[in-house]
């Protein structure tokens, strides 16, 4: 019998791309999906397969539903029956309330929350089907205690915890399980930008010192994959460094 399949969302940097090597490394054929970084998605890919496990990248965007369904479709076809959904695919748009265009809020519902949709829809009759699998989305810390400057992103990160909550409760009895992590600030191309003066005081409150490497992140998603966590469902995890005790 070959290896498991996990399929991951936004592979291709950050997050997504260390959850998808770490994937690999605990022994799944991987398939992931990216918006527009060919290059990098190739290197991710060469990673995989050095790890001794097979690779399926595609440029999907996660918004599109159609394009999503055809995806799933394809992955299985290539991989085998998808174990493990990692919904990673995310964007930001901040801005304050009163400033804020129609454009980003649509863009970050559509794509942190919509994106976790479609690929959830589009798996979770196969999962419930053959009474196995494991769901993992990605919220945010911010989505727990809100974020000024961040209604649009806070908004679609809560969304994703009461969107997985209800899934685990209606896909245990299938033997489904369904977790969400929610990140504090991590070290990626996503966080680079924050202004010198946002960055340090995040620092501050950081009690474990210092943002949080992908890795970090990474640990806690093969846990929530692998049958470690066989008894656990419906929960959120915080990887942030003790940010928000
Ligand atoms: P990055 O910006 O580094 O990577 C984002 C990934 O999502 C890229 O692979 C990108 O593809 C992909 N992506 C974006 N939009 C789409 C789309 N429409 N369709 C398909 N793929 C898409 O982000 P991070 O790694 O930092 O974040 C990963 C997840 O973790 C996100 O959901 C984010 O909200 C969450 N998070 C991150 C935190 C942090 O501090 N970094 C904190 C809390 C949560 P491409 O490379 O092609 O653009």
């Amino acid at each position: 019998m070959g290896n498991p399949c996990a399929l991951v969302t936004g592979g291709s940097r950050g997050i997504g791309r260390s959850v998808v090597e770490r994937l690999a490394r605990s022994g799944f054929d991987v398939a992931f999906c990216y918006r527009s970084a060919e290059e990098e998605a190739k290197r991710v890919a060469e990673h995989v397969e050095d790890a001794g496990a097979r690779c399926h990248a595609r440029c999907v965007d996660v918004t599109d539903r159609r394009a999503v369904d055809l995806f799933v479709t394809e992955v299985e076809s290539v991989l085998g029956p998808v174990r493990a959904l990692v919904n990673c695919a995310g964007v930001v748009r901040d801005s304050p309330l009163p400033l804020i265009r129609d454009e980003q809020w649509q863009t970050v519902i559509d794509t942190n929350l919509g994106g976790t949709y479609h690929l959830c829809r589009s798996l979770a009759f196969r999962l419930l089907k053959r009474r196995r699998g494991a769901i993992v989305n990605i919220s945010s810390v911010g989505g727990i205690h809100g974020n000024a400057g961040q209604c649009n992103y806070a908004a679609a990160k809560a969304g994703i915890i009461g969107f997985s909550k209800s899934m685990a409760k209606e896909l245990a009895p299938y033997g489904v399980r369904v977790n969400v992590v929610a990140p504090g600030f991590i070290d990626t191309e996503m966080t680079a930008d924050l202004p010198a003066r946002v960055r340090k005081a995040a620092l501050e409150r950081i009690p474990l010192g210092g943002y949080g490497r992908p890795e970090n992140v990474a640990d806690a998603v093969d846990f929530l994959v692998s049958d470690h966590s066989s008894y656990i469902t419906g929960q959120v995890l915080q990887v942030d460094g003790g940010i928000v005790i």
